[in-house]
């Protein structure tokens, strides 16, 4: 069986193709996989990733997601330290998230979204902390920054999800408890670096994500020029899981079943709540 450890069932883009998260939940599961971990991104869908994981008997993450801190108010912190406070022993609730860095996005890397995303990501890790929650982590050009303050805060693990650092500083999160997500980017071949780590990493430290609606894989991905031809472009789901798990397994050498039940015994070591959901 495969855990979708990264999956934004909520996002517009599935009903607005029809696919309703109900429909997905249950064609995934004939796919053999039987959960999905919806985090949430700011404060007015927490809400809504909560109701969907209880709809659908799936899990989910509270969180204020990077690029949405640009328009975050000081006080959506304070909510968010109440809803945790409020739904702790919600069983579906297994971690914070998705919550991080991002200094890719130039709109992002300006002085004052650098200093303010820096002071939401320090904040939600204090919130972690104290309710003992792993969290979920987007990590793009800043793994050196979000492991700094993981070190200074402390932490109770978690997922560093579309991994795309060096070994190096894939290891240190491995070592403060933490797998690394990874998706459909390993299904490109052009992307060298991912697939190299991928195969490289131990078998315990990865976990398998899809990041849904977005990271298309290679087979539903349309070019710009396909898509000129009316091709249209594939919308990534947790069905794609068990190929993109297949393909990364393929790359190390081991057969699908065995990298599924690796990379869910991992998601359960990461994410303890969720072994009462399976
Ligand atoms: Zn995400």
């Amino acid at each position: 069986m495969w855990i979708d450890t990264h999956s934004h069932l909520d996002a517009p883009e599935f009903e607005r193709n029809g696919l309703f998260a109900g429909l997905l939940v249950a064609q995934s599961a004939i796919k053999n996989v039987v959960m999905s971990i919806i985090p949430a991104v700011e404060r007015s869908n927490f809400d809504t990733v909560r109701q969907l994981a209880h709809t659908h008997a799936q899990a989910y993450g509270l969180g204020i997601h990077p690029l949405y801190v640009p328009r975050a108010h000081e006080d959506d912190l304070t909510f968010l330290g109440k809803q945790l406070a409020q739904h702790i022993d919600d069983a579906r609730l297994i971690a914070m998230g998705e919550i991080g860095l991002d200094f890719f996005v130039p709109a992002l890397c300006t002085p004052e979204i650098r200093e303010k995303q820096t002071a939401f990501y320090r904040a939600q890790l204090k919130l972690a902390k104290q309710h003992q929650l792993p969290v979920i982590l987007h990590v793009r050009k800043s793994a050196d920054q979000l492991l700094h303050a993981l070190r200074e805060i402390g932490s109770h693990g978690g997922i560093a999800h579309a991994f795309n650092g060096s070994e190096q500083q894939a290891m240190q999160f491995v070592e403060m408890g933490f797998c690394l997500g990874f998706g459909g980017t390993v299904t490109y071949e052009r992307s060298q670096n991912i697939r190299l780590l991928a195969k490289s990493l131990p078998a315990q430290a990865i976990v398998m994500e899809t990041d849904a609606p977005d990271i298309p894989p290679q087979w539903i991905y349309a070019t710009a020029e396909e898509r000129a031809a009316g091709k249209p472009q594939g919308i990534n789901s947790p069905l794609e899981l068990p190929r993109i798990g297949q393909l990364l397994a393929e790359l190390r050498g081991v057969s699908a079943e065995e990298w599924a039940a690796q990379t869910t015994q991992n998601a359960l070591r990461v994410l303890p709540k969720l072994k009462a959901l399976l």
